[in-house]
């Protein structure tokens, strides 16, 4: 299926100005929010593609890519389309406290956590971030990485509760919010005795000062999906820092750097490299054997009549579609090589070629953009 023009999918003109594509997808997102319509798949998809709109067209780069070159223009630019974290929301509603301000203004309508009714922990542990970079040859062919970090660590001592003695938080009064007046309407905030938990400690843990946490070296394996691409970002559920108390933990991301590889190189699912053929290869043809990036030969035909930089495509060769079993395709440029020394012999064949094929002497100029289509 033909994908559909973003602009048209927020239902703006190409001149929309950021605003109204922030409003726009804004009314669209609470209106197909899975949270809010479980189980519908049509409202799933509208969702994502929305997102995916959003997250081109509120991009000045990418907005501009898509806006000379359309869809085709973005493949390979490393969208990455996770939707399980929902990062979009949070510029969107205004920085860390936005779930407050959607039960303000939208009455307890759940993201993320659990759907449905007044929720308190809406919060997390912190989410972290592990830069890994990867050679190229895993990125294509996916790859198990362990990764070392340090992160927040449920304490084994107090196993998270931060000591003895829990009563309900005086300044709240148990709720984990305080309200906070601000013009028109008032906001909830996450109260700063408690930390929104709704009771406090009086006897705190000694381990962990109470906070029902320690920092801990951990070492996990991530598996790189084959065909990952540059600066795709990872995400992990649960293996951020463990939240205090009864929190429940954030999530990892794990972006991931593609290191060039010496050969190939890849646009979109294909992947590209050049390979040099002699004069007589060009001229009359015959056939060569590369290696592919998987290290399996590939036989090569040459026509007879080869220009410098021809394109051979060998399909199926290139990059795995993720969550398909779809395939790109390998190019091969080909570079006429023309010998910088010649033998005696060679000189007099090649005198001898001259003279049968006959050399033309006073040619007509070719224009220059057929020599650039090459
Ligand atoms: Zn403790
Ligand atoms: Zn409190």
């Amino acid at each position: 299926m033909a994908k559909r023009d973003y602009y048209e999918i927020l239902g703006v003109q190409k001149s929309a100005s950021k605003d109204e594509i922030k409003k726009a997808y804004r009314k669209l997102a609470i209106q197909y929010h899975p949270d809010k319509n479980p189980g519908d798949k049509s409202a799933e998809e509208k969702f994502k593609e929305a997102t995916e709109a959003y997250e081109i067209l509120s991009d000045d780069q990418k907005r501009s890519t898509y806006d000379q070159f359309g869809h085709a223009g973005l493949d390979g630019m490393g969208q990455t389309h996770d939707f399980s974290n929902f990062r979009g929301f949070e510029d969107i509603f205004g920085g860390s406290d936005f779930s407050n301000i959607f039960d303000n203004l939208f009455g307890g309508f759940g993201f993320g956590g659990s759907s449905g009714g007044k929720r308190k922990n809406v919060r997390t542990g912190s989410n972290l971030r592990y830069d890994v970079e990867i050679p190229f040859k895993d990125a294509i062919f996916g790859a198990k990485v362990e990764i070392q970090f340090s992160r927040q660590e449920t304490c084994p001592a107090c196993k998270g509760s931060g000591g003895t003695g829990k009563k309900q938080c005086p300044t709240c009064g148990g709720l984990g919010q305080v309200r906070q007046s601000g013009g028109f309407f008032s906001m909830a905030a996450t109260c700063p005795s408690c930390h929104g938990e709704g009771s406090i400690i009086q006897n705190p843990c000694k381990e962990c000062n109470g906070s029902g946490t320690q920092k801990k070296r951990v070492k996990i394996l991530v598996t790189i999906p084959p065909g990952v691409e540059n600066g795709r970002r990872l995400v992990i559920s649960g293996q951020g820092d463990a939240g205090p108390g009864s929190l429940p933990p954030g999530d990892l991301f794990v972006v991931v750097a593609v290191r060039p590889h010496k050969h190939f190189e890849r646009h979109g699912y294909d992947l590209y490299c050049a390979v040099p053929i002699s004069i007589t290869q060009a001229a009359i043809g015959g056939e060569m054997q590369i290696t592919s990036l998987s290290d399996k030969t590939i036989k090569i035909k040459i026509p007879p009549g080869t220009s410098n930089g021809k394109l051979l495509r060998v399909r199926g060769e290139g990059i795995a579609v993720i969550s398909s079993q779809a395939r790109g395709d390998l190019y091969i440029k080909l570079i006429v090589r023309v010998p910088e020394k010649v033998s005696k012999r060679g000189k007099e064949l090649l005198e001898e070629f001259a003279r049968i094929e006959g050399e033309n002497t006073s040619p007509s100029p070719i224009p220059l953009s057929e020599i650039e289509r090459m």
